[in-house]
């Protein structure tokens, strides 16, 4: 990750780039607050987010895949220069994934990483974690959903509007006092029972990052890396894993592709 840091880092002071928005302070705001305002500040329609992955594009941060080598992280940001780089698990659900982006753009605006003295005063994840459900989910509007009895079925149809979790939407309706403690509690119990807590129904599409990709293409093209070095820069096993993460595009130039009805018809 370091690696990669430097590297962005030294392109982007390269390019210049001018970006739409900029990644600004909340700390003076509660994450409700915060949630609304950092809306108002983006000029983010209201609604569903449909790309948290853009809006962070937008703000001059990176997206980059990055295996983690465990399902147990998600996101994690770093502060490069600049700007900042979220490093995303390709292999969590794009739901889960869009939430971890969320809670790390918390960490980000309440500059949770220029202050670790004051961890212990408060919980940083607690409070990144309600910034998320707030940006994602304004208050206001979510409520507006959480009307008559919220079932199972109507999670999956709020999930696939919200593009949110399920597990994240129960939380929230019990933040805004939609549901009540013993309502949440079944519901997750209900989850369970029908073995959907740990793999949740309701695909929603992935996010496409598309700066970072930018910069690859200029490794590549201006400083004549190749794909193996990339790999090793980005801890891929092999061209075939940094072709499926990168550029899915190429995948089928792979001439290792283990499926052998696939490559006689290459
Ligand atoms: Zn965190």
């Amino acid at each position: 990750m370091e690696i990669i840091r430097r590297h962005l880092g030294h392109l982007t002071r390269e390019v210049e780039p001018r970006w739409p928005y900029t990644m600004p302070s909340m700390r003076q705001y509660g994450p409700e607050e915060a949630g609304r305002m950092l809306r108002l500040f983006w000029d983010v329609p209201s609604g569903p987010i449909s790309s948290m992955t853009r809006l962070i594009e937008d703000a001059g941060s990176f997206v980059v895949p990055f295996d983690f080598r465990t399902d147990k992280i998600d996101a994690v940001s770093v502060e490069a220069d600049t700007f900042f780089i979220f490093f995303v698990n390709p292999k969590a659900p794009a739901d889960r994934l869009r939430f971890s982006l969320a809670h790390e753009l918390g960490h980000l605006i309440y500059r949770h990483y220029l202050e670790p003295d004051d961890v212990g005063k408060f919980d940083p994840e607690k409070e990144a974690n309600a910034f998320a459900s707030a940006f994602l989910m304004p208050k206001d509007e979510i409520r507006r959903e959480f009307y008559g009895e919220i079932t199972i079925a109507r999670l999956k149809a709020l999930k696939e509007r919200w593009l949110v979790s399920m597990a994240a939407l129960i939380m929230r309706a019990h933040d805004v006092k939609a549901i009540t403690q013993k309502r949440k509690q079944q519901l997750f119990m209900r989850m369970s029972q029908l073995g959907i807590r740990r793999k949740e129904p309701v695909e929603i599409p992935r996010e496409q990052a598309k700066l970072y990709r930018r910069v690859l293409d200029a490794f590549q093209e201006e400083l004549n890396y190749s794909e193996l070095e990339l790999c090793e820069i980005l801890h891929m096993g092999s061209v075939k894993e940094f072709r499926t993460v990168y550029y899915p595009d190429r995948l089928s130039h792979v001439v290792d592709f283990p499926d052998t009805a696939f490559r006689s018809s290459l």
